[in-house]
């Protein structure tokens, strides 16, 4: 018998791309047809026109509730091809040091912020003094400071901060969390995550701590952390955390290659993870519970993220993960809509907190305490 899965598997991804722009645009009924979206639009500015922000812009063609209507760059040329390109009025185009002026701008809702991660600090606020929602990159900023920083100036200007956690909004991912709720695992008691690449370029930003602000952890190690939270669904309490290093020239000192970490919940469920960049193949997650499992492998590359569990594959829809990403932030800014991961800046401040914890833990060579 032909599944669903096969289904979609045999029209392409690039048919879906547009079929499924968006969860809540997907239709269980054979022949139905889609109502165009009536509401309000969010209407966004990207920061930073580099690799992930190319992803980002192609994936919003296929938005029904958020568009991009503007750039901040530091480049000209990227400027003019965007504006050629994305059909972008001059007057939505800003550099690095004019866009406070966005604040005078009433055609730009929100700024997606997507430079190097040492930037996002800084960045954020200025958006937020120029009453614009924010929208950030992973990791939200270099350290726990930075992001308290950043969720006052937003509670301040009472504009929304919202982390790119694009996995929060998976429907595997997201299907593997509403089996644990409903308990089917049964009680959790390990969570493995494995993140890592080979990293190539020695001369990137992601080298140089002055703006990656520390190596695999921030970048890669990030995702095991943060799933770690949102598969366990609890906070942890303990970290403990060893470096490898076995290129001390490529990864200099405060840009970590390799780093295996653990984290204990109070549950009493453990997690084993792994943030490299210097090790390929590495995008798996794995939860063993009293009564069952979940294994995602793919598990937080750009797709399709293939899982399983006990009871068999997961056939949840293929999304564009950006597609369905900024729909959903558009209703959360617009409508003030709860996901049910959540994606605010107190979400990213609770990785931030376990990246020091992780750092410090490295240092020391001992188990650092986590408080709420
Ligand atoms: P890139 O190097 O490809 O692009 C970064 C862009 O930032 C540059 O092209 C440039 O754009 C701008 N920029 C501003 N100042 C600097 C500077 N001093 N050095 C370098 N670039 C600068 O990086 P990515 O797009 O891969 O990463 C950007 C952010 O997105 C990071 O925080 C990263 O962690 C995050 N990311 C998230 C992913 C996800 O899946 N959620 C995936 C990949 C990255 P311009 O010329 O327009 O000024």
């Amino acid at each position: 018998m032909n599944t669903r899965r096969d289904f979609l598997q045999k029209i392409g991804a690039s048919a879906l791309m547009l079929q499924l722009s968006s969860i809540t645009a997907f239709s269980n009924t054979p022949g139905q047809i889609e109502q165009p979206y009536q509401g309000k639009v969010l209407r966004v500015a990207i920061m930073g026109l580099g690799g992930y922000g190319t992803r980002v812009a192609e994936a919003m063609k296929a938005c029904t509730k958020a568009k991009l209507v503007g750039v901040i760059s530091g480049t000209p040329s990227k400027i003019k091809d965007w504006q050629a390109k994305y059909n972008l009025p001059e007057k939505n185009c800003y550099n690095y040091e004019n866009f406070d002026q966005v604040k005078d701008n009433p055609d730009i809702d929100a700024i997606y912020v997507i430079t190097p991660n040492a930037l996002h600090h800084n960045q954020v606020i200025r958006v937020a003094k120029a009453g614009k929602h924010a929208i950030c990159e992973k990791p939200m900023a270099l350290n726990a400071k930075e992001g308290q920083e950043m969720i006052a100036a937003c509670k301040k200007a009472n504009v929304k901060l919202l982390v790119g956690y694009r996995m929060h909004f998976e429907p595997q991912t997201l299907e593997v969390i509403r089996m644990r709720n409903a308990g089917d695992f049964g009680k959790i008691m390990f969570f493995q995550g494995q993140c890592g690449f080979k990293t190539g370029d020695p001369n990137q930003w992601r080298l140089n701590k002055a703006l990656a602000g520390g190596g695999s952890m921030m970048d890669i190690g990030i995702y095991a952390i943060n799933g770690a939270r949102y598969m366990v669904g609890e906070e942890p309490i303990w970290v403990t955390a060893q470096e490898t290093k076995t290129d001390p020239i490529k990864f200099k000192e405060g840009v970590d290659e390799t780093i295996q970490f653990q984290l204990g919940f109070p549950s009493g469920a453990v997690a084993s993870l792994l943030s490299s960049y210097n090790i390929n193949h590495l995008d798996r997650f794995f939860m063993s519970g009293d009564n069952g499992f979940a294994e995602l492998q793919p598990s937080t590359g750009y797709g399709p993220i293939t899982g399983r569990t006990h009871k068999g594959e997961l056939t949840q829809p293929i999304t564009t993960h950006q597609t369905v990403q900024m729909d959903e932030m558009a209703t959360i800014i617009f409508e003030n809509k709860q996901p049910v991961v959540p994606v605010n800046g107190e979400e990213g401040l609770k990785d931030l907190k376990i990246i020091d914890a992780v750092y410090q833990a490295v240092k020391t060579g001992k188990k650092v305490t986590l408080t709420a």
